[in-house]
């Protein structure tokens, strides 16, 4: 046995970096397990920095843990203001500091390069998990467990019910990379001649907008990738070309280039994973070809980094106690357990839609709660919802409600001396407030 807890987090990304910080600020003993050497998911290991791209000048935000990875990152000298919203883009390194600096101080007990395999349960109750690293295959016993794998890894295994939607109609896979080299004066000079827009997203990827996402500024590459294609350079038969970029620094370097998306891939499947990985860095060398060929200020760009994680945006989801669906989403559900808001923001399956409005909705405990198995929450994507929810509750933002919310039902309910199943919902509203959580 590695050790004993109260609460175990397995998955150190938004949901799970804001479930174990959460759930010791709420007096639980936490340990948080993550594989990889840091914490941060998508944001660090893929590199994507653009944690609140949604927001504009009328969002009604969520706040909590997520803002404060903001303002966290911001008093480190670790953000700076997003191109195309009112928020900050993370620098995704120093976002791994921010990450260890959160987790220490609240006092959780930090594992990383330590890989989560399976739930310990019995009776229809979690009691830990077995991990395995470099200590060997280890069990970890705890009260209660929270799943932010992103992929439902403990769930599925606990043998509670999830979904997974056939690999042709999931959110594809994405190799990140970035570049030095770039002569940021003239690209910038670039993109305010051509001045992309959201609009521009809708012919090429099927996606609708509400229209009034349209003209507004998108940091957005396409011409590039078509020349490339019309030339030969990129082959006909390699689709998903296109997407978006993040910080450009003084220094000349393009932080997140986002523009290799590859649909069909299974991540629930070790041979696919290897294969988006590789066929992943192949297409980002002919992305970056084609804008070295075909982009001002690009002609020198150099590679220096591939993501260090495959993107993954969808793979498994539980089928928990409520099922969050997209006109909940549209219709500014208002729900008795609401344990966080989120704006009504939709990226994926074919629709763009842009909190400009003030529109709102609640996000419900029952989301977190799996079927068939007590003391374990979920937190982060693989929460409970249709695939027009998913557009918005994958947010990164939206992942640290969920994972905020779980980490402090996991503590009331220690507390309380009730099962995550059995939690009076008013006891885990009282404590999300006395955090700062927005609820309505
Ligand atoms: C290419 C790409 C671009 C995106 N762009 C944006 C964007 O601009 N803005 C935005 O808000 N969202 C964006 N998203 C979506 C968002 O980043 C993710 O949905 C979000 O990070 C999910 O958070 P999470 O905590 O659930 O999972 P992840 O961020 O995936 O974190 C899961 C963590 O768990 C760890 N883990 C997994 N399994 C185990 C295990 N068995 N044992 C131990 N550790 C484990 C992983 O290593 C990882 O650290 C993007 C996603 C991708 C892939």
């Amino acid at each position: 046995m590695l050790c004993r807890t109260d609460v175990l987090v397995a998955g150190g990304g938004p949901g799970g970096l804001a479930a174990a910080v959460a759930a010791a600020r709420s007096g639980a003993r936490t340990v948080l397990v993550e594989r990889h050497g840091c914490f941060g998911g998508v944001i660090t290991q893929t590199g994507v920095e653009t944690v609140a791209w949604y927001r504009r000048a009328g969002t009604v935000d969520l706040e909590g843990i997520g803002r404060e990875f903001e303002r966290r990152a911001e008093a480190l000298d670790g953000a700076t203001p997003d191109v195309q919203s009112q928020s900050l883009a993370l620098d995704s390194e120093l976002f791994k500091v921010v990450a260890d600096r959160m987790v220490l101080e609240a006092g959780v007990e930090p594992l990383l390069h330590c890989l989560v395999t399976e739930p310990i349960v019995s009776g229809g109750v979690v009691r830990g998990v077995i991990t395995e690293s470099k200590s060997g295959r280890r069990a970890i016993l705890a009260r209660r467990v929270i799943d932010a794998t992103g992929d439902a890894d403990l769930a599925v295994r606990a043998g509670a019910p999830c979904r997974t939607l056939a690999p042709d109609k999931r959110l594809g896979v994405t190799v990140t990379f970035s570049c030095s080299g770039v002569d940021k004066a003239r690209f910038l000079d670039h993109v305010a001649r051509s001045a992309p827009t959201y609009g521009d997203w809708t012919g090429r990827w099927y996606v609708q907008t509400d229209g009034k996402e349209d003209r507004l500024f998108s940091p957005y590459l396409q011409e590039p990738f078509d020349r490339a294609r019309e030339d030969g350079l990129v082959p006909a038969e390699v689709r998903g070309f296109g997407g978006t970029w993040g910080r450009v620094t003084d220094a000349g370097e393009v932080t997140c280039l986002n523009v290799v998306v590859m649909d069909g891939y299974d991540a629930g499947d070790v041979r696919q994973l290897t294969g988006a990985e590789m066929e992943g860095r192949r297409r980002c060398l002919l992305a970056l070809e084609a804008l070295r060929r075909y982009t001002p200020g690009f002609e020198r760009a150099t590679l220096r980094t591939f993501g260090a994680d495959l993107g993954v945006r969808d793979s498994r989801a539980i089928v928990g106690r409520y099922e969050l669906t997209g006109d909940d989403v549209r219709g500014e559900a208002r729900f008795a357990d609401a344990v966080g808001i989120f704006p009504e923001f939709l990226d994926g399956y074919g629709l763009l839609v842009l909190p400009t409005t003030g529109r709102y909705f609640q996000v419900p405990y029952g989301i977190l709660v799996p079927q068939g198995v007590d003391n374990l929450l979920v937190a982060g994507r693989c929460v409970s919802g249709d695939p027009v929810s998913h557009a918005a509750t994958r947010s990164q933002l939206c992942c640290a409600v969920t994972g905020q919310a779980a980490g402090v039902a996991a503590a009331v309910s220690l507390r309380r001396g009730c099962t995550t199943g059995e939690l009076d919902v008013a006891a885990l509203q009282d404590e999300l407030r006395r955090h700062g959580v927005r609820l309505d």
